[in-house]
C-alpha cells in the first residue's frame, strides 16, 4: 500500500504522525495525543503555538489587505522597520521570507559595498561549524563539513577560520575580504558561544581592515538569548545583521538590516514579490511589540536560568558535563550517550527536543514558557535518560 506520506519529497526523517494543533508550549497530533514542545518549530514559534497576539493580527490584517506587492508601501512594513531600527543600532530594513534569504541579502550587500567602496573585493570569512542556511551561497558561507561537496560546484569567495580565534580571522582576512560573517552562538553547530574578548576584538579587527561585520542573528535574535538581539550582551555595534526564525512568531519572514553608511543597493539590485507583504509584517509587529517589553526579556532571562539549573542538575546526576548557551537557546552534552537515543525515548514520553550534534541536546523552548513546563520536561527527560539507560528505547513503538 502506497504511504500516505510519499507525495511529500523525504527531505528528512519524520516520525509517523500528524500534528493538527497547537496551543502554548504543547503540539497535538490528529489522534489527540499531547506532546510537550521544546524545538517550538526551531526556535520560530517564540511566543508559543499559535499564540493570541499573532492569531488576532493575522486574522485583523486579512481582513485588511493581504498583498498589494513588493513594488509599494504597506503600513505593517513600515511599522515593522521602524520597531526594528528604534531597538537597534540599525538604520533600514529589507524584509525576506527566510533566514537563507536575509543572509543571502547581507552577502548580496557587503558584495556591492565592495564593489563601490573596496575596488571590488567579494572575499568572506566565515567561521568553521556555522550554519547560515540552505541557499547555494549560504551553503558556501556555511561552515558545516558534512556539506563539503555537495552541489559543487559551490559560491566562490566563502573561507572558514576556526570559531573564536581571533589570530586565524585576521590571517585569513586579506585585499580581497570584504567581510567578516558569523553567529553570536552557533546553533545549529550544538549551542557554541562567542566569546566576549573575540567578538570586541573581531569588531576592532574588521574597522582596522576596512572589512565589514555581519551578525547572522537568525536563531539568536528577537530575545532568545535574554535580550532582543544577542550583540547587545558583547558591547559591539554590528554593521549588517539578519533576523528571521522568531521574527515572525512561526510564520515567515527574515530581515536584512543594516546601517546608513553600507545602505548601498541600488533600484532591481535586491527584491523579491513576497518580501514586506503586510500579513507577515503584521505576525512581525505583533512579535515584537511583545518580545521587546523589558519585563518580557527579564523574565526570559529568569526562565533560562531556572532552565539551565533544572538540566545542570540532571547532568549532574548523569555525569553529562556542562550546560551551555544563553537565555533559551540551551544545549545539554549526553557524555557517552547518543543524544538521538535520548530523542527518541523522549519522544516516547511526548516530549519534542532536538539533536544538533550527535553528543548534544539542545532546547529552545517558547520564551514564555512556564516554569511548570520547565519542571514537565525536567520529569520527562529524566525519564527519557534512564530509558536508554536501562535500553529501554527499543520498546516502544512511535505509534
Ligand atoms: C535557521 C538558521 C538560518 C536559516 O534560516 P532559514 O529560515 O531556515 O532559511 C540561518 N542562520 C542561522 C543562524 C540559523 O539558525
Amino acid at each position: 500500500m502506497e504511504s500516505p506520506y510519499s507525495v511529500v519529497m523525504p527531505v528528512t526523517s519524520r516520525p509517523d504522525i500528524v500534528f493538527a494543533r497547537g496551543e502554548g508550549g504543547w503540539l497535538e497530533d490528529r489522534k489527540g495525543r499531547r506532546y510537550l514542545d521544546f524545538v517550538q518549530g526551531w526556535a520560530v514559534n517564540c511566543l508559543g503555538h499559535s499564540p493570541q497576539v499573532v492569531v488576532e493580527a493575522l486574522k485583523h490584517q486579512a481582513g485588511l489587505l493581504i498583498n498589494p506587492g513588493p513594488g509599494f508601501y504597506n503600513a505593517p512594513m513600515l511599522r515593522l522597520a521602524k520597531t526594528i531600527v528604534e531597538h537597534s543600532v540599525f538604520d533600514q530594513v529589507f524584509f525576506a521570507n527566510s533566514g537563507a534569504e536575509a543572509n543571502e541579502g547581507a552577502i548580496k550587500l557587503a558584495r556591492k559595498w565592495g564593489a563601490l567602496h573596496k575596488q571590488g573585493a567579494f572575499g568572506f570569512v566565515t567561521m568553521e561549524n556555522g550554519f547560515h542556511g540552505r541557499t547555494l551561497a549560504t551553503m558556501s558561507a556555511t561552515g558545516k563539513p558534512e556539506w563539503e561537496g555537495l552541489f559543487e560546484p559551490k559560491v566562490p569567495g566563502f573561507t572558514q577560520v576556526p570559531y573564536n580565534d581571533l589570530e586565524a580571522v585576521a590571517h585569513a582576512i586579506d585585499d580581497n575580504t570584504v567581510a567578516v560573517m558569523l553567529e553570536l552562538v552557533q546553533g545549529e553547530a550544538g549551542v557554541v558561544p562567542a566569546e566576549q574578548a573575540f567578538m570586541q576584538g573581531l569588531r576592532a579587527l574588521t574597522l582596522e581592515k576596512g572589512c565589514l561585520l555581519i551578525i547572522d542573528e537568525v536563531q539568536t535574535g528577537i530575545g532568545r538569548t535574554g535580550t532582543l538581539f544577542a550583540y547587545e550582551q558583547y558591547g559591539i555595534e554590528p554593521d549588517i545583521m539578519t533576523l528571521g526564525k522568531g521574527l515572525g512568531g512561526g510564520v515567515p519572514i527574515a530581515a536584512l538590516l543594516t546601517r546608513k553608511a553600507f545602505s548601498c543597493f541600488d533600484y532591481g539590485d535586491q527584491g523579491g514579490t513576497f518580501n514586506g507583504n503586510p500579513l507577515m509584517c503584521a505576525a512581525g509587529l505583533a512579535v515584537i511589540e511583545t518580545v521587546a517589553k523589558p519585563a518580557f526579556l527579564q523574565r526570559v532571562r529568569d526562565r533560562g536560568e531556572y532552565l539551565r539549573a533544572q538540566l545542570q542538575r540532571l547532568a549532574n546526576e548523569h555525569a553529562l558535563g556542562e550546560v551551555r548557551g544563553n537565555g533559551l537557546l540551551l544545549a545539554m552534552p549526553t557524555a557517552d550517550i547518543e543524544a538521538t537515543a535520548i530523542v527518541k525515548a523522549a519522544f516516547e514520553r511526548r516530549l519534542l527536543i532536538n539533536v544538533p550534534r550527535p553528543k548534544t541536546l539542545r532546547f529552545m523552548p517558547a520564551l514564555n514558557v512556564s516554569v511548570a513546563e520547565i519542571d514537565e520536561m525536567i520529569g520527562r527527560l529524566s525519564g527519557a535518560i534512564n530509558d536508554v539507560k536501562q535500553g529501554g528505547q527499543d520498546s516502544g513503538s512511535t505509534q
